[in-house]
């Protein structure tokens, strides 16, 4: 296994409802090291460009809404495996079928209003790393 990195995203209703402690807790437990971090409000235009591959679904102006609706925290985690974990550690999109322990089963409020957002594969890290930090904000 190689050392990763993978952006993560404390979406509004967390930020919202002051759980950006209390999830990190949870990545921090799991080996996961935050190198780097901040907390944003994100444009309408940079939230439609983030989640373009989602375009063509019936919820995605709904989503944009959701995310622009508040404060998120953009960080990037970093270890073993950083990807898979992350997305292990999230649980599935809907937190009704989220795995007991998990983020989004613990904290989530709806399949659209679920906490956190993690890369989906190595390849997608490296870009949306990209979109929020330059090379120098990440210290590892
Ligand atoms: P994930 O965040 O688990 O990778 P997706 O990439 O499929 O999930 O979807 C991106 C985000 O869009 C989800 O995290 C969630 O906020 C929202 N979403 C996904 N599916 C739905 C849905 N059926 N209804 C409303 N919002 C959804
Ligand atoms: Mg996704």
């Amino acid at each position: 296994m190689a050392v990763e990195r993978t952006l993560s995203i404390i979406k509004p209703d967390a930020t919202n409802r002051n759980l950006t402690g209390a999830i990190n807790a949870k990545f921090e437990a799991a080996g996961l090291r935050i190198v780097a971090q901040k907390r944003i409000w994100m444009s309408r235009a940079h939230a439609k460009e983030f989640y373009k591959v989602h375009a063509h679904r019936p919820f995605f102006n709904d989503l944009v809404d959701f995310m622009v609706s508040g404060p998120v925290v953009v960080q990037v985690l970093e270890g073993e495996n950083a990807v898979a974990k992350n997305r292990e550690l999230m649980g599935a999109t809907d937190p009704k079928k989220a795995a007991s322990g998990t983020i989004r089963a613990m904290f989530a409020e709806s399949i659209e209003a679920n906490s956190v957002h993690g890369s989906d594969s190595p390849e997608n890290a490296a870009i949306e790393i990209a979109y929020f930090f330059a090379g120098y904000e990440i210290v590892g």
